[in-house]
């Protein structure tokens, strides 16, 4: 009997902490259709949906026309049947006359992806007839003349073309005549899910991804003079590479330091690949991934490395660095990126690197892809930093399918958080946690600071990278703190373990957490994730009687953050007390220090750089001066 009362009290527990948050309709009703559950775990009959492209891209730089062909078959494994499929037309972001978050250069707009065929079933549609389409911007639907039951599939052939931009280059383009980045770039079946139906939020450049996990086939075909990097394993390597790189390319694949394939001298030659009529076919494939992006050129430098990412099988992953000769911070970056890889599988998150390749593109600013990264050149501390953030990005949004659209959070907080201390571990002077914690003290309390729970589409400029980066970013990195390293690793590990490959939303993350830890940590998520908001704790007193001395701490701002006290002596000793955000947990307001001390106190310092804090003026006292 006792037994049994336990049991209810735990499972009473258990259910009465996953109720403890908002939770939106929507979701409730994913509870009652059984496809996720309030524990924070996909439901028995969670289902999502996913589509194989074959596809053939052609390119003869430096002229831009993309011209393309897609074979796609797209499986229905929800329970509904599907009377429109829905495609985004990422490259009509360039369309005149499109809505976009960005003004662009008037000599990249165009009239937007041209198609050629468009047969769904193997009927054309485009005729004179075809009243199935109906196209706004970047998003096509097209109504199914004979719709798509549960458990089936229906096939699409499209050929099309468009030019690729050259000066305005959004997340892809051109970066010098002839080395492209192209991404955002084929008709896309979007995401039909579990709790919104199809996805048809418009893609106007600043939110990014929500995708299902495909299976791609692509082959790039480009001039003999030029090399193809891509998301993917290259398939017909010995086909195409001349001997001299083939071998050095099937070495790289084992190899424990940096190789040249193709060095300035090489580069400054000019490449010739196995070519007919002077053209090569480059073939990848990638399997269950959400997106596939290429890179080309005809005169940049390659190096590439291994680094085992799975220390359990010794499975090892490729890491390429493409870049330009001028770019001095790039000729380190493949070992830049084998330790970052090595860091991310081995330390935090602790889950092996899922594919078998990287390649870390000089193009410019950083943009994440499956397997590849966009990063334009700058300095040696910055090229590790921001290859840091851009391969963390294969856990989220890749691994895990974040709905990045809405939660920009679920990834960006995360790429932000994973490397603080890999970066600072490595460059000392580069502290993100010091970063983000300025850049968050100047929003904070600003009618600029938008709580996380409110979706990212909804938030635009300053507002968003405060939103999407900054807050969430600090928030994992103290939950970190409070929870303790290893709970927090095991909670982390756990929710990726559960939600790998699918698509969790904020309640899942939230309630995997409370689930694993058995503990209801509201008292962190309501503050953090639902509420405006800023950190502010003071020194409401601080008062020395002989040899006590009695410190208040007050929590004026909702965050809880971590309370840190560094006490100075007039002799010059030090004591100083630490305590992790968790302090808060109980809703204190106020929190009293008591501490012994064997001399006169000089002085009373609160807080440090990586803590925010809104107000710095209120964190410093002084008892008494030196008599020095
Ligand atoms: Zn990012």
């Amino acid at each position: 009997m006792m037994k049994n009362i336990a049991a209810f009290l735990l499972l009473f527990t258990l259910c009465s902490s996953a109720q403890t948050l908002y939770t939106p309709y929507d979701v409730q009703k994913a509870y009652k259709n059984g496809t996720r559950t309030p524990e924070g775990n996909p439901g028995s009959k969670y289902w999502q949906n996913h589509a194989s492209y074959t596809m053939y891209v052609s390119l003869t730089p430096p002229d831009a026309q993309l011209q393309g062909q897609s074979q796609i078959t797209y499986f229905n494994n929800s329970p509904d049947t599907l009377k429109e499929i829905v495609f985004r037309l990422y490259p009509n972001l360039y369309k005149l006359g499109a809505e976009r978050d960005f003004s662009l250069s008037a000599e990249d707009l165009h009239p937007g992806v041209d198609f050629t065929s468009f047969k769904v079933r193997g009927k054309e549609q485009l005729t004179d007839e075809n009243t199935s389409f109906r196209q706004s911007e970047t998003v096509l639907t097209i109504k199914l003349e004979e719709h798509l039951p549960p458990a089936s599939s229906v096939n699409f052939e499209i050929a099309w073309n468009y030019p690729l931009p050259s000066k305005s280059n959004v997340r892809m383009g051109r970066y010098d005549s002839t080395s492209w980045f192209v991404a955002y770039w084929y008709p896309q079946i979007a995401v039909y899910d579990d709790v919104f139906g199809w996805d048809k939020i418009p893609y106007t450049g600043q939110k990014e991804y929500y995708n299902n996990f495909n299976d791609y086939t692509v082959t790039i075909d480009l001039p003999e003079s030029f090399c193809a990097w891509a998301t993917g394993e290259l398939q017909n390597a010995a086909d195409i590479m001349p001997d001299a790189l083939l071998e050095k390319f099937t070495a790289a694949h084992t190899s424990e330091k940096v190789i040249n394939l193709i060095t300035k001298e090489e580069a400054e030659k000019g490449y010739k690949m196995k070519g007919r009529e002077g053209r090569v076919q480059w073939n990848f494939t990638a399997m269950n991934v959400p997106d596939f992006a290429f890179a080309l050129s005809d005169h940049y430098l390659w190096d590439a490395v291994s680094v085992v990412v799975d220390s359990t099988t010794m499975r090892r992953a490729l890491v390429n660095a493409a870049y330009k000769k001028t770019s001095k911070d790039y000729y380190e970056v493949a070992d830049f990126s084998r330790t970052i890889m090595a860091y991310f599988s081995h330390v935090l998150p602790g889950v092996p690197y899922p594919y078998p390749v990287m390649t870390v593109y000089n193009g410019q600013g950083g943009m994440e892809f499956p397997m590849m990264c966009n990063n334009g050149s700058t300095s040696r501390g910055g090229a590790f930093s921001l290859a840091a953030h851009e391969i963390a990005h294969t856990y989220f949004p890749f691994y895990m399918g974040i709905n990045e659209k809405r939660y920009a959070w679920m990834d960006e907080g995360w790429a932000v958080m994973l490397p603080m201390d890999l970066v600072l571990e490595h460059f000392p002077d580069i502290d993100l946690r010091n970063r983000n914690a300025k850049a968050f003290n100047t929003v904070a309390g600003t009618e600029f600071e938008i709580p996380l729970y409110i979706p990212s589409q909804q938030t635009s400029g300053s507002a968003y990278r405060i939103h999407a980066y900054t807050r969430p970013g600090m928030a994992y990195y103290i939950l970190r703190d409070a929870l303790g390293k290893d709970n927090f690793d095991k909670a982390l590990r756990e929710y990726m373990k559960r939600w790998r490959g699918k698509h969790p939303l904020p309640n899942d993350f939230f309630y995997s957490f409370n689930n694993y830890l058995k503990d209801d940590i509201s008292w962190f998520w309501k503050p953090w994730f639902f509420e405006s908001g800023y950190a502010e704790l003071f020194i409401k007193s601080a008062v020395q009687k002989k040899n006590d001395l009695t410190i208040i701490v007050e929590r004026e701002g909702n965050l809880p953050v971590p309370v840190k006290l560094l006490i100075t002596l007039e002799d010059g000793t030090t004591i100083s007390k630490y305590e992790t955000a968790a302090v808060w947990k109980t809703g204190l307001k106020e929190k009293k220090y008591t501490f012994k001390v064997s001399g006169k106190v000089e002085s009373v310092l609160l807080g440090d750089l990586i803590i925010p804090d809104k107000v710095a003026e209120n964190n410093f006292v002084k008892l008494s001066s030196t008599k020095k």
